[in-house]
């Protein structure tokens, strides 16, 4: 009989591995410019010795840089690992055949973000023959679109055809310069709609706006639920914290870098939430037994004052930066006491905030 897990236990530990090496596209919209970085190896003894040590449920992914994942010699043999202790999801071009690089054992654990580049549009019919062998085989598929503003004009040809083949496609919002303008803040407002960017779940939304990255000193879940093995084979608690742990924490710690770009993994504002693990879980086929006030998506509004009042909490000289941010979002503070979900504590904070500042001048 399959277990049952209660939403509430449904948790587990996220880690990143870092794969390095070549890549066989060229895409005009890379975020890493090409770079090209020697490839790196792991001593899988050390990390099977790592899982087994850690001991429940793993949710794995891979940070590849400038690589193409599913080229990595031992791309195998890290899935077959990974999947034995949960999920895994493998962002890839996929314009390598899954029978080279998926391991069937362990696909129905395992998935995979194929995003459809420029090169892989070329040969459309061989990109959806990979991700429909690989649903063959037991992965869980999807199409990952970036969308550029020199390729919106295709989004409904490609969510129409897709579609047929029951793969969901999911847009990405373009980050970096085109023509002279900034995005995705310079996506117009129908093409903000068209994609989504403003009923996106809360953290896509706030990960989108926050200017002010400097999380020195707030207790984070890096190093407790979030691991990264990074492209030295070494365990971190996250890609920019260079310092190697022996063990992964047994609480939250304080950051200790200057600036994070990891993620939002501050223990007040979890991104890790109930509903992140059970999805994964079920994606695995665990079954949850969900108590959905707890299961419930926490709201944008909410967590987005969070994030304010606690960089006013730890470092006052930060508020600059959150100006900036209501500056940038069109948001003054009238509109934050608004979209709070207890007026008093946003009034507060408000208060908190303006008065720092001033003693700041
Ligand atoms: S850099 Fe980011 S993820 Fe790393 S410890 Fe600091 S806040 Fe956490």
């Amino acid at each position: 009989m399959d277990t049952v897990y209660d939403d509430i236990d449904s948790t587990g530990v996220e880690i990143v591995i870092a794969l390095r090496g070549p890549c066989n596209y060229n895409c005009h919209y890379c975020v890493t410019h090409h770079e090209i970085e020697k490839q790196n190896l792991f001593k899988l003894d050390q990390l099977r010795t790592m899982y087994a040590s850690i001991d429940c449920f793993t949710v794995t992914s891979f940070e590849c840089g400038a690589s193409e994942p599913t080229l990595h010699p031992q791309i195998k043999e890290l899935i077959s690992l990974a999947a034995s202790y949960g999920a895994v999801s493998i962002p890839t071009n996929n314009s390598i055949p899954p029978e080279r690089w998926l391991p069937e054992p362990v696909a129905h654990n395992v998935l995979v973000r194929a995003a459809l580049h420029p090169q892989g549009e070329q040969n459309l019919e061989l990109f959806i023959q990979n991700l429909l062998t690989a649903k063959k085989m037991g992965a869980h598929v999807r199409c990952i679109y970036v969308a550029h503003p020199s390729r919106l004009d295709k989004v409904d040809e490609y969510q129409n055809r897709f579609k047929k083949y029951g793969i969901p496609i999911t847009l990405v919002a373009f980050t970096g310069e085109y023509q002279g303008h900034i995005y995705p803040q310079s996506y117009t407002t129908s093409e903000r709609d068209f994609l989504g960017l403003d009923t996106q779940n809360w953290y896509a939304r706030l990960s989108s706006e926050i200017i002010c990255r400097e999380f020195y000193g707030i207790p984070c879940l890096a190093g407790y639920q979030s691991l990264y093995i990074g492209k030295d084979g070494e365990l971190h608690r996250c890609e920019n914290d260079k310092s190697i742990l022996d063990e992964p924490y047994d609480m939250p710690m304080p950051c200790r870098v200057k600036w994070c770009d990891c993620g939002l993994l501050l223990e007040e504002l979890n991104t890790l939430s109930h509903e992140h693990w059970s999805s994964w879980r079920k994606l695995c086929g665990h079954t949850i037994r969900t108590n959905p006030k707890e299961n419930k998506d926490r709201d944008y509004d909410v967590l987005r004052l969070k994030y304010i009042e606690l960089m006013c909490r730890y470092n006052p000289g930060r508020i600059k930066a959150i100006e900036l941010m209501c500056k940038h979002t069109n948001l003054d503070y009238n509109t934050l006491l608004i979209c709070g979900s207890s007026g008093n504590d946003v009034r507060n904070m408000v208060r908190f905030m303006q008065l720092n500042h001033m003693k700041s001048k």
